[in-house]
């Protein structure tokens, strides 16, 4: 068995016993979820008496692309094996283009049988085929020149065009990578299900293979499921973003919805460092190292936990040589390519000094002990009740 039939058809085999095919208990058209073509509704998924996955509803539309995100074992991939019919839910249901294929004690249609396209971390291709012939594997129902025209474009579109006739074992990590998703795509499933596919790669070659595979799964309209535990990665990839913490969702929205507007400082926290202060309401205001702030919401007296991206801090230097004790200062200044990461000791309220991130655009090198004018952005700073 080569690396892909242990990674897939390995688990199809081992998932085998559990398969409960009822197609006769199929449910009435009412049951049905018509605008989406995935739905996972109250899904549950324990393993002897651990609970993974809690409670968690999902639609995703054609067309659309949601990244499942969240910190190691918080249930991404068992979601997703759920979706794909590798892995039965304990409670819930799945719906795929209109039809239920999963629900405990009624029916669990197997993945050969959900028209979905999967893709995993590693690429796992038949070693013994070539890349066209790897491409073609799942079309065999298309005439033969309409099959290799397909897989051809799907090649040409991923960059991988020129190497149509080499074998996997001549091509790169991230070479064999494009291929897999290549051959995912041919059948033109409805859903895309895709487990951190760009994650074994180096930095470069995951951004341009992410940005190709982004634009094609956009050109062809596929509904896609992305497992990932890189927020950035979310970002780039996704119209909607689910957060899962602990086996739950914790919010669900667009990137902008999760980064601007989040629910909790567990949402805040996973999409970067952040500066963090405990503050307590004093007339409807908090104090922080860069002045005071409202707390709009938050009850007189009561302790608040304010989170500040280093990004909403904004810094000008003062004309002066070095700092004096009431100033903020530099502490150091650091390049990280886009943007410079300034370190600076605030001079908050009652004289109290307070170490604080900055993040500048572009090259931003402040000397130590420039003396500093601080003030905020207020869209990225986040007031919570502790
Ligand atoms: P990662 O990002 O590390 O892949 P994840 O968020 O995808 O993590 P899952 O792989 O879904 O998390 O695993 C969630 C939890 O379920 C983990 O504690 C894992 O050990 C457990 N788990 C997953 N599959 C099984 C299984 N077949 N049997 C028992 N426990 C399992």
């Amino acid at each position: 068995m080569n690396a892909f039939q242990r990674k897939f058809l390995g688990r199809l085999s081992l998932n085998d016993g559990l398969l409960n095919v009822n197609p006769g208990s199929e449910p009435p058209a009412s049951e049905r979820s018509a605008e989406s073509i995935l739905s996972l509704d109250q899904v549950h998924c324990q393993f002897h008496k651990q609970k993974v996955v809690s409670d968690v509803s999902l639609d995703i539309k054609p067309g659309e692309v949601v990244c499942l995100l969240g910190p190691s074992g918080c249930g991404k991939t068992t979601l997703l094996r759920i979706a794909a019919g590798l892995q039965e839910p304990t409670q819930g249901r799945v719906v795929l283009g209109g039809d239920l294929v999963a629900s405990p004690g009624r029916i669990h249609r197997p993945p050969e049988r959900r028209n979905v396209g999967l893709a995993f971390q590693e690429s796992a291709l038949f070693p013994h085929l070539t890349i066209l012939e790897n491409v073609c594997f799942g079309i065999q129902s298309l005439p033969k020149p309409e099959r290799r025209a397909k897989a051809t474009h799907l090649l040409e579109r991923l960059g991988m065009a020129g190497h149509a006739q080499a074998y996997p074992h001549t091509l790169s990590g991230g070479q064999q990578q494009r291929v897999a998703l290549a051959r995912a795509l041919a059948p033109s499933p409805r859903v895309m299900l895709l487990d951190e596919p760009f994650s074994s790669l180096d930095a470069r070659l995951r951004d341009q293979i992410r940005d190709d595979t982004l634009h094609v799964l956009k050109e062809m309209e596929t509904a896609t499921l992305l497992v990932t535990h890189d927020p950035e990665e979310a970002m780039f990839m996704a119209d909607r973003i689910v957060l899962m913490r602990e086996g739950k969702v914790v919010q669900t929205g667009s990137p902008a919805d999760l980064y601007c507007r989040p629910v909790d400082p567990f949402v805040v926290n996973f999409f970067g460092q952040v500066n963090v202060y405990s503050a307590r309401v004093h007339n409807g205001e908090v104090a922080t190292p860069v002045g005071h702030l409202k707390a709009e919401g938050v009850s007189e007296g009561r302790e608040v936990k304010v989170m500040i991206r280093p990004e909403a801090v904004r810094v000008t230097p003062l004309n002066k040589g070095g700092h004096d004790e009431k100033n903020s200062h530099v502490v150091m200044s650091r390049l990280l390519g886009p943007s410079s990461l300034v370190h600076i000791c605030a001079h908050g309220w009652e004289d109290q000094e307070m170490h604080l991130h900055a993040r500048v655009p572009g090259v931003f090198l402040p000397p130590e002990g420039q003396a500093v004018a601080l003030s905020l952005d207020l869209s990225q700073v986040f007031i919570f009740e502790q």
